[in-house]
């Protein structure tokens, strides 16, 4: 299950990503779509904004972006619920898959299995 405790598998990711601190108005030409749940983002909403790059594949890039440089790639985008939910889960160091996992059904998943306790 995505969302657990524990830390990030670093040994050969694809890329890597930094959210950003805080919410911010989506500033692109078109909308975007959550990269969590799909949601149709439009200009000008609160979003929260994931910067993404990886290393260089080929000698091209290691000479245009320097050895073991960053190749930007482009931005992913959550609504304010997913963005929430992702901030929170930064805090509590509890891993999740960027534009793979659903962070709202992941809680509702979470919330059922723990109420089975109570
Ligand atoms: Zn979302």
């Amino acid at each position: 299950m995505a969302m657990s405790c524990g830390l990030r598998d670093y040994d050969d990711p694809a890329w890597w990503y930094t959210p950003a601190d805080d919410f911010s108005a989506l500033d692109t030409k078109r909308s975007r779509k959550c990269c969590s749940c799909g949601e149709k983002l439009k200009v000008g909403v609160q979003v929260l904004k994931f910067r993404r790059w990886r290393n260089p594949r080929n000698d091209f890039e290691d000479r245009f972006y320097g050895d073991g440089g960053e190749v930007p790639m482009p931005t992913m985008y959550m609504c304010e619920e997913c963005g929430s939910i992702a901030l929170a889960c930064e805090l509590s160091e509890v891993s999740f898959l960027l534009g793979e996992d659903n962070l709202k059904e992941e809680v509702e998943v979470f919330v059922k299995k723990k109420s089975k306790f109570l």
